[in-house]
């Protein structure tokens, strides 16, 4: 069976910048789009902070211009999905639905994937009001009126975020304290702008009328079960993401939520030859153009293993 040199295991920023590199330096790569060709932002709609745009741009046209470039200096784009893996000390075996590929260098770009509520609206209005980025959307409630789901670190960082630019800022938990960082806990609570509502779920997201929009929440007290409507603009949801790393539980290193690890400054993972890139190993910025960055890193590094093992 043909040895490739690189395979690239995801198709959003990080893989399709990983391809870029890797077939322009020459190492013909081979690319596993997976379920959701594209990735993350071909779910959302205008993307402000992905530079050289001075007008916001669609995401899904972005990730199209990715691929395009991809495609042009010859990657082998392939429309299926990993099933399992076998990494090896010299070669890696990689197992898609449809065909199984062998490997001396695999980058990692699998991403992940926000945990969302599930609750009546939620759906509906993702992207027309319900988030689950502040960085990337709170811009678009500039001056307004936001509520935030969640009581860990990611909950107050976006809530903290976001009283920067919006008018308000109401942070909803479950429970009567919060499971951030105390440093975090309070600046939060400094703020001026940011209430609290303690022990409290939301049950449903409304919208205005017939428009895609959404006016307000209701929130209930999960002791005395009461309800309240709050009327607001935006909604973020932030009780955390999941990496997309079932494939490769008990292969390669990973942290407690199943986060690649990679050594510092580097994409190299705990097996030779294999690289992570991207929202799958970054619980911390989680953005295009970092994702975009790491897909890079992982192609000069997957050259330079490729070149000390004489391999080009
Ligand atoms: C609604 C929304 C809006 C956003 N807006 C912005 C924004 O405005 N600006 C910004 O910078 N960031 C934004 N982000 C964040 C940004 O989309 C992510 O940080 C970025 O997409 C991460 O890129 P990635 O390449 O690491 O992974 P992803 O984009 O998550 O892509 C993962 C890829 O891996 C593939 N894959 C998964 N499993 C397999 C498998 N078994 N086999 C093969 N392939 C597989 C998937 O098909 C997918 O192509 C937004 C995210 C969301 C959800």
């Amino acid at each position: 069976m043909k040895k490739e040199k690189v395979l690239i295991i995801g198709s959003g920023p990080a893989g399709y910048t990983a391809a870029i590199y890797a077939s322009r330096a020459g190492l013909n790569p081979i690319l596993i789009s997976g379920l959701e060709p594209g990735g993350q932002l071909t779910i959302t709609t205008e993307v402000e902070n992905f530079p050289g745009f001075e007008n916001p741009i669609q995401g899904p046209w972005l990730m199209e211009q990715m691929k395009k470039q991809a495609s042009a200096y010859g990657t082998r784009i392939i429309n299926d999905y990993v099933i399992s893996v076998d990494f090896q000390k010299d070669i890696h075996k990689i197992k898609t639905e449809k065909e199984m590929f062998l490997s001396h260098t695999v980058i990692i770009a699998t991403g992940a994937k926000a945990k969302w509520l599930n609750i009546e609206g939620e759906e509906k209005f993702r992207g027309y009001g319900v988030s689950a980025c502040a960085t990337c959307d709170g811009f678009f409630y500039k001056n307004k009126d936001v509520a935030v789901v969640g009581g860990g670190n990611t909950a107050a960082e976006e809530a903290l975020f976001l009283s920067n630019l919006c008018k308000k800022v109401i942070l909803i938990h479950r429970r009567d304290k919060l499971r951030a960082e105390k440093i975090l806990q309070k600046r939060l609570f400094e703020k001026k702008n940011i209430k609290f509502i303690w022990n409290s779920t939301v049950e449903k997201i409304l919208g205005k009328n017939d428009e895609k929009i959404i006016s307000s929440i209701i929130v209930s007290n999960v002791q005395n079960k009461s309800e309240q409507e709050i009327k607001l603009d935006g909604f973020f949801v932030a009780i955390g993401h999941s990496p997309t790393t079932d494939i490769f539980l008990n292969k390669l290193e990973m942290d407690s939520e199943g986060y690649i690890f990679t050594d510092a400054d580097s994409t190299k993972t705990s097996i030779e030859g294999v690289f992570a890139a991207g929202d799958v190993t970054d619980k911390v910025y989680r953005q295009a153009v970092t994702a975009a960055g790491m897909g890079c890193m992982g192609a000069l590094e997957a050259e330079s293993f490729l070149t000390k093992k004489k391999i080009i």
